[in-house]
């Protein structure tokens, strides 16, 4: 009788290691992050890295909720209203200008006449280029208040967090002025740069986490992304926004091999056109379209 129950037992610890090792087999691993993730149409959060040539434009969709980091340059500024608009986006709760020169703000004005705003950020810093008058007419026509954050401020956007990792108001090279923003939404988090510097980069390491994505600072220009700054941020993706061809040998290679290193993916717009990641709060999924933003 008690070889019985012994037989019995071993059948079932067999039984239970067999199952075990079945489903670990089938359990999703961080490594296939780009398979399909299951994505609910009322929770998701979406990052479209617009294709705006040799500049930078960001559209963050959280259940309809919107922000928008920079707006592409001036001639961009036509095709992402109506491309904004055939998504159905009538409002943005956050525009960010994280600094001002053209390939980052010169769209924005056309955004600031075509759509409702409740929060416009950006830094104190200000120069005559035309985009930047434009910027700051708009502003005040349509009765915008222009608002300049302060290091470790934050906001929401839907369930997105938002933290100003870093901005400088009070320096002459503009780029390294820029804001630096860190979103999280759920367990997944993202780091958008503007064209900030490895100069600046070290007023700000301390402030910095592990990302799941990049947006790699200067469209990967080799005055930034140092290698401490990578070491701190570990992301496991990275976008690049840059123009094909572009007249400054953008990314540099030594940047591409510096995330190499590290095993980020990295997805350049140069080569896919607009690029758009939807994470379910653990998952991100990343595909690529061409819009008409599109620029050769
Ligand atoms: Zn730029």
């Amino acid at each position: 009788m008690k070889n019985k129950y012994n037989i019995l037992f071993i059948l079932l610890v067999i039984v239970f290691i067999g199952g075990y090792l079945f489903y670990s087999n089938n359990i999703p691993t961080k490594e296939t992050k780009n398979d399909p993730v299951e994505i609910t149409e009322d929770d998701y959060l979406k990052v479209y890295f617009m294709d705006v040539g040799q500049a930078d434009c960001i559209l963050i969709d959280n259940n309809h909720e919107y922000a928008l980091i920079d707006g592409g340059n001036t001639i961009d500024g036509k095709k992402l209203v109506k491309y904004f608009k055939e998504l159905g986006i009538e409002k943005f709760n956050y525009v960010i200008a994280t600094h001002p020169h053209e390939d980052h703000i010169g769209g924005l004005n056309f955004i600031i006449y075509n759509f409702d705003i409740d929060h416009f950020i950006g830094t104190n810093i200000k120069t005559d280029f035309k985009s930047y008058s434009n910027m700051m007419n708009a502003l005040e026509k349509e009765n915008i208040k222009y608002e300049v954050p302060n290091i470790n401020d934050t906001f929401r956007v839907g369930e997105a967090l938002f933290r100003i990792v870093y901005l400088d108001n009070n320096i002459e090279d503009i780029n390294s002025s820029s804001i630096v923003l860190e979103m999280t939404y759920k367990n997944n988090s993202f780091l958008f740069t503007g064209d900030t510097t490895s100069d600046a980069e070290k007023n700000y390491l301390d402030n910095l986490n592990e990302i799941d994505v990049l947006k790699v600072s200067h469209h990967g220009s080799q005055y930034a992304t140092s290698a401490q700054f990578l070491m701190k941020t570990k992301p496991k993706y990275a976008i690049i926004s840059v123009g094909k061809d572009n007249e400054y040998g953008y990314p540099k290679q030594v940047v591409l091999d510096k995330l190499k290193e590290l095993n980020t993916k990295v997805y350049r717009t140069d080569q896919l056109g607009t690029i758009i990641l939807t994470s379910n709060g653990n998952d991100i999924k990343i595909e690529n379209i061409k819009t008409d933003t599109n620029n050769e």
